[in-house]
């Protein structure tokens, strides 16, 4: 399926965000062009993850940090409105896994918050992180920091608790708009890119694995 089509479906659901978008003319521009492509042809997943020969592995990785956020942001918008403080009082994934907020700043401690609030923090945060040009350069002229590996990690890893989220708690709302498979492939194109370049430790993945298993095997 076209992937504009899964965006104008999501875009008709509720996003609480402006997109991030990239300059045209741009060299992230045309890579995050040329990943839209390659999914649009619906070709292999785990294909079209990889390095593109002579490109970037920042570039790469900064485009897709990118593209992921807005894709997760728009599906956590489409269940939003079913994500309270009652029926999601912690940012749980099950009964298993319970996820704690710490930002340095404003949680020095790992705290435990509902579900929208913790998710409403972390989008915040990755926000504000990829809209700052000293780590997200706008210009390939300016290099990447040393610690932009090291945070597309920290902010994939967090991007996918809203996946454990949104799959063990509110995949009835997905299933009841008809937007499983839209999520399905957007999970998988994420897993796929995760784990292409190791951003993800196997222990962060784990609430996930049996669906991974399951979906992710082509
Ligand atoms: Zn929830």
């Amino acid at each position: 399926m076209a992937l504009n089509g899964f965006l104008e479906f999501f875009q008709k659901g509720k996003t609480f965000r402006p997109k991030k978008r990239f300059t045209a003319g741009t060299i992230r521009y045309s890579l995050h062009k040329q990943a839209q492509a390659s999914l649009q042809s619906g070709i292999n997943l785990r294909q079209v993850v990889r390095l593109p020969d002579g490109e970037n592995l920042n570039d790469w990785v900064a485009v897709h940090v990118v593209d992921f956020f807005n894709r997760i942001n728009l599906i956590y918008g489409t269940v939003s409105e079913y994500c309270n403080e009652t029926t999601c009082p912690t940012m749980s994934g099950g009964s298993r896994y319970e996820y704690l907020w710490a930002d340095g700043e404003s949680y020095k401690k790992p705290t435990a918050l509902p579900a929208p609030k913790y998710i409403e923090l972390l989008m915040d945060w990755i926000e504000s992180i990829i809209n700052n040009e000293t780590v997200f350069p706008v210009s390939t002229d300016i290099p990447f920091p040393k610690t932009f590996p090291t945070l597309c990690r920290k902010i994939l890893t967090r991007l996918f608790r809203v996946f454990v989220h949104v799959y063990i708690h509110h995949f009835d709302r997905i299933v009841s708009i008809g937007a499983e498979a839209h999520v399905n492939a957007c999970y998988k194109h994420f897993y796929y890119f995760v784990q292409e370049f190791d951003l993800i430790s196997s222990k962060e993945l784990e609430p996930l694995q049996e669906m991974s298993s399951r979906i992710c095997k082509d």
